[in-house]
């Protein structure tokens, strides 16, 4: 319903709301009515969803799901790149994002930066927490341990060689170190699925 044309007039019609003479100027079909430029801006013209504007014949439109935007309007709300033949999502308050912010924003957050973990990045995960690969460490000497084993102490975590200095007990009676299991972290790759679809102007 929202699909209109802009031409110049060479037969004699009068806008169908001013009853101005079109003849010779510039002017918009709509449904079968023909009005000049100005009449289209007040009385037909979808509004920006964005700038709540009216968007006129010479601005370009870009339509949605029933939404509409000026093409200069149509940004993503984060970095305000513009999202015109971009894939973006619409997202609440029909903002419109382009897939970078969306994937930062969705992403789960690593538990030693605090940074988004983003589609590609190597984390590891232990009772539903997650870290980037090389921000999990040990909390004694801060080396990676990426995917390799740890011991769990409360809310630290030690490599092996740091936990047998630190925690290793000794066995009263023989002196032999008691074995404790270390607990093995796989990595994985995070997935990050998003999905886009394309804007489509109007034929004007
Ligand atoms: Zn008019
Ligand atoms: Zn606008
Ligand atoms: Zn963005
Ligand atoms: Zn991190
Ligand atoms: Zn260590
Ligand atoms: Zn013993």
């Amino acid at each position: 319903p929202s699909s209109y044309s802009v031409g110049t007039m060479s037969e004699r019609f009068d806008c169908h709301y001013c009853r101005d003479s079109l003849q010779g100027k510039k002017y918009v079909q709509k449904e079968g009515r023909h009005c000049c430029v100005k009449c289209f801006e007040k009385i037909c013209a979808n509004t920006c969803i964005e700038c709540k504007k009216p968007i006129g014949a010479d601005s370009k439109e870009l339509h949605f799901k029933n939404r509409y935007w000026h093409d200069s309007c149509f940004r993503c709300f984060k970095c305000h790149m513009s999202l015109v033949n971009e894939p973006f999502m619409l997202r609440e308050n029909n903002k419109v994002w382009c897939s970078n912010c969306t994937a930062t924003e969705d992403a789960p957050r690593c538990k030693g930066c605090f940074k988004p973990i983003i589609a590609g990045d190597q984390n590891v995960e232990y009772k539903k927490m997650v870290w980037h690969k090389d921000c999990f460490t040990c909390s004694q000497c801060k080396k990676v341990i990426g995917s390799g084993s740890f011991f769990p102490k409360g809310d630290e975590f030690y490599c092996v060689s740091c936990h047998e200095h630190k925690f290793a007990k000794t066995c009263a009676k023989c002196k032999n170190d008691l074995e404790e299991e270390p607990v093995w972290l796989t990595t994985k790759m995070n997935p990050g699925m998003i999905t886009v679809s394309n804007a489509q102007s109007v034929p004007v």
